[in-house]
């Protein structure tokens, strides 16, 4: 994997480079999307939920109490919890990067998911890559700044949502709608509602696939955790060099490899690299250039897979359900998956020492006036 120190001057070059992805239709396009549903639903719409007529999900700083689908959690038991669910984090992601290589970063990261939404609403109102390179290219004028103004508006609206919802998940988030609409919303609550919206602003629509490159650490160790079977996206050389095919159809004949070099495939992709160069550590194997490859290759009337997903080898593979299922049998996943399989026991075991939340009103009460208790 190419992994070369840079130089500050060239980190601020590159930070100032702007890169305009353009929009890819194709297997991993449309899973890609499904995350970004599955996701924000779960995030947006769990602090609604109710279970028994209270907030299903829910942090209560204020009586530090943590409410969970009708289980009641007091500070002695959140501590273990809270524990016990870094642990289990840490370990699903490690046990997830062994088995699956960088596709969380690829398709369910907060970062690449608000990225690909962020990017939604930029193609959406500025149009596809090179619709958003002539406006930038061009003098501001009326048509640009109301572009401009409606994109930034709309990021700014879903920033601030973000930011809601999230409060949402530590302070009663129909109480916090209420006291929002009377512009009556606490000092607190206000404060990281714009700090969570400023983050979401500032990352997905500007940092982008600089918060990955320079300040993800788990971006940084995951190299640790690869091995031989875990997934890449490859380019294959072996095939596509030397370049040309585009150019003549009958250029295999004539010593030609099967890229086309069209580049289109480093013009889809979120974090501006090119694939064929060999792996990189900028790649987050979300697969938007073998979707594009792939689109390339049917209109060239040539096989697909010139890139893909492989492990560890330099050509893409088949990645049908036998033969990950075969990759898994590995001793590091088998140990990984027993470890997260004890804490998520001890997790549960935990859960259900709990008292349920039906008493939660006398356990309450015990808290606020000890001395009345008995
Ligand atoms: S999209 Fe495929 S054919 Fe075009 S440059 Fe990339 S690898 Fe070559
Ligand atoms: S090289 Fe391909 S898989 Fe890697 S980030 Fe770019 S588009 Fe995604």
């Amino acid at each position: 994997m190419r992994n070369s120190p840079q130089s500050t001057e060239q980190i601020l070059r590159d930070t100032r480079r702007k890169i305009y992805s353009g929009s890819v239709a194709g297997v991993y396009a449309r899973r890609r999307v499904a995350m970004v549903w599955v996701t924000q639903i779960l995030f947006y719409g769990a602090p609604w939920l109710l279970w028994n007529g209270r907030q299903a999900l829910l942090l209560d700083l204020a009586h530090r109490r943590l409410d969970l689908f009708g289980l009641m959690l007091w500070p002695q038991d959140l501590l273990l919890l809270g524990f016990l669910l870094l642990l289990i984090a840490v370990c699903a992601l490690l046990l997830f990067t062994v088995v699956a290589g960088r596709l969380f970063c690829g398709y369910a990261c907060p970062q690449s998911v608000y990225t690909e939404i962020f990017l939604w609403i930029e193609r959406w109102v500025e149009g596809d890559r090179l619709a958003r390179i002539r406006l930038d290219s061009r003098p501001m004028d009326a048509r640009k700044f109301l572009r401009k103004a409606a994109k930034h508006g709309l990021w700014i609206a879903l920033a601030l949502w973000t930011g809601f919802t999230f409060v949402g998940y530590f302070s009663p988030i129909r109480q916090l709608a209420q006291d929002a609409s009377r512009l009556g919303i606490g000092d607190w609550q206000t404060f990281w509602i714009a700090f969570y919206a400023l983050a979401t602003y500032g990352n997905a629509g500007f940092l982008r696939e600089q918060v990955c490159k320079s300040m993800c650490p788990y971006a940084r160790m995951q190299p640790l955790l690869f091995d031989q079977d875990t997934p890449r996206v490859v380019y294959d050389s072996a095939r596509g060099e030397p370049r040309g095919l585009g150019r003549e159809l009958s250029a295999p004949a004539q010593g030609r490899g099967a890229c086309a070099d069209c580049s289109v495939c480093v013009q889809v992709c979120p974090t501006g690299i090119d694939i064929r160069e060999g792996a990189q550590d900028l790649c987050i194997d979300c697969g938007a250039c073998v979707d594009a490859c792939d689109q390339v290759m049917r209109s060239l009337r040539q096989p697909q897979g010139l890139i893909g997903y492989a492990d560890g080898g330099a050509r893409p593979q088949s990645w049908g359900p036998r033969q990950t299922w075969a990759r898994m049998r590995r001793p590091r996943v088998a140990l990984g998956g027993a470890v997260l399989l004890l804490l998520l026991l001890a997790f549960a075991g935990v859960l259900l020492r709990s008292p349920p939340a039906r008493g939660l009103q006398a356990a309450a009460t015990v808290v606020a006036a000890p001395g009345q208790a008995s």
